[in-house]
């Protein structure tokens, strides 16, 4: 018997995190590589990780190894990646040193940005002088600019530093997230909603993204930012996207892109005016499970010049023939009493039945439909709700996207004009902010938020 010849291995790939020693990396990426290599043993990575803060070989390797491992790995697969990977220590400022990096690129290589975004930008401004080696793919962090300009300026760069924009992956994870992922199969391959995705039959559709968690030692980036540029900007525009787009003609970039893009395109203040068509609040003291939590204005790095929001809502309407009058609300929050990440669609009601409602929860994967049946008496109409959960082991979300970066898949990532189309519908919002239009409420930390917002119960309630 002749001995069955080896298929041959993929070509190594290689992965050099800029921003190795960072909070990102250590939390999220590198257990998401993790996630990635659990499920598919056969890719072969190579991993650098590059940071100006100082990190001996052994504590970089242990860093890898237990990160790779959190997120699934076996021992054996995160010993070997960690025990091969190596770690550099330099200023990426440094024109010299980022050649030096630069000049051991010698095949397939993905350039991570885990590097705060004013960073990130003059790496790039650097790297377009000193020219980039063709086998790199860039992957680049939010936020993409700080406004419109700015996400148009970046975007003009990028385009100076490489000549294919195909190599350029701008990352939001919420696409890497199962529930996120799912939504536009959910919404165009089952006939029972395909047929009721429109203004006809849909009366609101919320997405919500509220946190317990306060600060978590990030006052000094999310003292600047708020929760509109944290979340609202990003996160939750893209997933209105998904969720209002055209059914796109394939799911190739492309295609998927141009949907977002008219869908994001076609987003107006609801009111018409960004300043009523808003709400802003600030988390006062409170407590939150047995957490005492301090007013935010008197958290350690806040300052109150910044007049910053920690909770957001957005009311949009989507002015397209499909969806014309419908109110989309974008909420996101910290500080509440409860975490509570998911999409409610709440249908016309017919009758005076109780509305049918799709509520799809973005973290436990839960699916929940309420259909109005007949009560006690047949003439009556009482609730049924039927729920799942999707069974399917999912890679993390950052595994989703570093299989999309690593195999091109760029309908995972966002496209450069679909970045600036989101600040356009956040900068007015932002100005009317500023002019003092919308008044800054409050409420106290580990309420559900201020008095006057309530929302439509959610899944996990009663
Ligand atoms: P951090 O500030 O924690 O990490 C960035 C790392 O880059 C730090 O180790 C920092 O070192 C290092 N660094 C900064 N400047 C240089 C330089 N000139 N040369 C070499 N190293 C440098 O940021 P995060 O990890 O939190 O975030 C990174 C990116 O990911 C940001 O764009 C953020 O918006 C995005 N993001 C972060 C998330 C998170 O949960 N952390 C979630 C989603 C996105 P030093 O500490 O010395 O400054």
């Amino acid at each position: 018997m002749t001995a069955a010849v080896p298929t041959p291995l993929p070509a190594p790939q290689r992965l050099i995190v800029l921003g190795a020693s960072g909070d990102l990396t250590r939390r999220l990426l590198l257990p998401g590589l993790g996630s990635l290599l659990a499920q598919q043993g056969e890719r072969r990575i190579s991993l650098t990780g590059a940071d100006r803060r100082e990190l001996t070989p052994k504590v970089w390797s242990s860093r890898v190894q237990d990160a790779l491992r959190e997120g699934g790995a076996s021992s054996e697969r995160s010993a070997q990646i960690a025990q091969t990977s190596d770690y550099r220590t330099l200023d990426l400022l440094d024109e010299a040193q980022l050649r030096d990096l630069m000049a051991t690129v010698d095949g397939p290589t993905v350039l991570y940005f885990a590097l705060p975004p004013s960073i990130t930008r003059s790496v790039c401004q650097i790297l377009a002088r000193i020219g980039l080696p063709h086998q790199v793919r860039l992957a680049l962090e939010k936020p993409f600019g700080e406004d419109e300009a700015s996400a148009r300026e970046l975007n003009t760069l990028l385009e100076d530093l490489v000549e294919d924009s195909s190599r350029v992956f701008r990352v939001d994870h919420f696409l890497g997230t199962a529930p996120v992922l799912r939504l536009l199969p959910l919404r165009t391959a089952n006939p029972l909603l395909r047929g009721v995705w429109d203004a006809r039959q849909v009366e609101s559709i919320d997405v919500v993204y509220d946190e317990s968690l306060t600060l978590e030692g990030r006052a000094g980036y999310y003292d600047r930012a708020g929760a509109l540029r944290d979340m609202v900007q990003s996160h939750l525009l893209i997933t209105l996207a998904l969720l209002a787009m055209e059914e796109p003609a394939d799911l190739g970039a492309q295609a998927v892109h141009d949907a977002q893009l008219a869908a994001l395109r076609a987003v107006r203040p609801f009111t018409g005016d960004p300043g009523t068509s808003s709400r802003r609040a600030r988390y006062t003291a409170g407590s939150i499970g047995e957490r005492t939590v301090p007013d935010y204005l008197a958290e350690d790095g806040v300052e109150a010049a910044n007049d910053t929001e920690t909770l957001a809502a957005v009311t949009v309407e989507v002015d397209t023939p499909r969806w014309r009058g419908v109110p989309f609300t974008l909420r996101s929050g910290k500080a509440l009493a409860r975490n509570r990440f998911e999409t409610v669609v709440r249908f016309r009601p017919v009758g005076d039945g109780p509305a049918d409602r799709l509520v799809i929860d973005l973290d436990t994967q839960e699916i929940a439909l309420r259909l109005a049946t007949g009560g006690t008496d047949w003439r009556g109409t009482g609730p049924l709700e039927l729920r799942g959960e999707d069974q399917a082991v999912h890679l993390w979300p950052y595994g989703q996207v570093l299989q999309a970066v690593f195999d091109g898949d760029e309908a995972l990532g966002v496209r450069g004009d679909v970045a600036e189309q989101m600040w356009r519908i956040c900068e007015p919002i932002l100005a009317a902010w500023q002019q003092g239009r919308t008044p800054m409420d409050t409420y106290p930390a580990g309420s559900e938020g201020p008095t006057g917002w309530e929302q439509e119960t959610a899944v996990h309630s009663s």
